[in-house]
């Protein structure tokens, strides 16, 4: 036989081989139009949920005020970690109205530790709206819903349905994964693709009652079965409607684009100590951190996540001058913090130092500088490293005015 008959029957067992490849995907991929399935979903999430639903506070009534602030909270977090914020919160703003009419300092001392502040002052724009457009009652229209700050597709058909029970889905990171691999997805989540088919998949499974209990499954199935490494299938109860498990791909779909390494930062910063009292500064609107008090810090190589850089390299005392029109005297380095933010991993050198001038002159990106009492730090919003170190500052006072 020659070897063009050769190459030409391997490429015609190749091109064979996609398209039964293609259409199997094509089959998986239009099981979810099936009625019977969708039903089959719905009623065995539903049966296996109600002897396994994880419980949270913001579950215990419907009510959407609390619904909108845990679910503000839980974009970036863990629920185990949202839950004594989510408390703390809801003590200190029991209702949207509280939310609405209080100070924006106070709502970003009582988010503190969550980080991504932004969602903080979202979430109480959110609270004003609803008290000024809507006579304090969440709306039940989703277009209403989506007009919120803040609040995207997910966070609204989580209202919607854990709330009022209407019919509306969602995706997220738990419940796409067991989408994923119900119909054994094999595109990169990321995509505008893999989200539109996810959503238009979870469109179709929601049901018209009991929608709240059906995503609420979801998400628990995927926290707790469906797990993004080694999926407990035997103890599945969706196992038999599973194509990624029939496929036996669940260890492989969906398919996870690693994380970039972070970007490394080196940061310095000042404890201007005079009179027991310290020198902080606060940052000007926009940008990380905006409006939060901090002790004056500089860039001072690899990436700049908070803009403290002056343009040229500077040091420590000149920034110190010109951020806050106070000369100082630096002295020894005495900590080191590491923190992490967006896609940083930053080393903050912590330096002593002492006030030569007197005249306060808030620099660039700030908008106040002040001496406080290390007392007065728990009143102020800082950052998480912020925070750290003004706690340790708040206990070494008395050595560190001595030095
Ligand atoms: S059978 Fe396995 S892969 Fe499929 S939904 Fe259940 S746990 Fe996930």
């Amino acid at each position: 036989m020659g070897r063009k008959g050769a190459g030409g029957r391997l490429k015609n067992q190749q091109r064979s081989f996609l398209n039964c490849e293609l259409e199997k995907a094509n089959q998986v991929r239009d099981q979810d139009l099936d009625q019977s399935w969708v039903d089959s979903v719905r009623q065995q999430l539903i049966a296996w949920y109600e002897g396994s639903q994880r419980d949270f506070p913001w579950r215990h009534e419907n009510d959407p005020y609390r619904i909108l602030v845990s679910e503000m909270m839980l974009v970036q977090t863990t629920a185990a970690a949202v839950i004594p914020y989510f408390e703390r919160f809801l003590r200190r703003f029991p209702d949207v109205q509280t939310l609405a009419s209080a100070q924006e300092a106070d709502v970003l001392r009582a988010w503190e530790g969550l980080g991504y502040y932004r969602r903080a002052r979202q979430l109480q724009a959110a609270a004003r709206t609803i008290v000024d457009r809507h006579a304090g009652e969440m709306p039940r229209e989703l277009d209403a819903v989506r007009a919120l700050p803040g609040v995207g597709r997910y966070v609204a058909g989580a209202i919607l349905s854990f709330a009022f029970d209407l019919p509306a889905p969602i995706v997220e990171a738990n419940s796409q994964r067991v989408l994923a691999r119900l119909l054994a997805w094999r595109g990169d989540l990321k995509t505008s693709a893999s989200q539109t088919r996810l959503w238009a998949v979870a469109e179709r499974l929601v049901p018209p009652r009991g929608a709240g209990k059906f995503n609420q499954a979801l998400m628990d199935l995927g926290a707790l079965i469906c797990t993004p490494r080694s999926p407990a299938c035997l103890l599945c109860p969706l196992a038999s409607l599973c194509a990624a498990r029939r496929l036996g791909i669940q260890d492989s779909v969906p398919v996870v684009t690693p994380r970039p390494r972070p970007l490394a930062a080196t940061e310095a910063c000042a404890l201007v100590v005079r009179e027991g009292t310290v020198l902080v500064v606060q940052r000007s609107d926009g940008g990380l951190w905006s409006r939060f008090w901090e002790f004056p810090t500089i860039n001072l190589e690899g990436a700049d996540p908070a803009g403290r850089s002056f343009g040229a390299a500077v040091s420590l005392s000149e920034g110190v001058e010109r951020l806050t029109g106070i000369r100082v005297r630096i002295g020894p380095e005495i900590k080191t913090l590491t923190y992490a933010v967006t896609r940083h991993r930053v080393v903050l050198r912590v330096h002593l130092a002492q006030a030569c001038s007197d005249s306060l002159q808030p620099g660039p990106g700030l908008v106040d500088a002040r001496w406080v009492a290390t007392s007065e730090l728990a009143e102020l919003p800082l950052g998480s490293a912020a925070r750290r170190l003004a706690a340790w500052v708040h206990q070494h006072f008395q050595e560190l005015s001595g030095r």
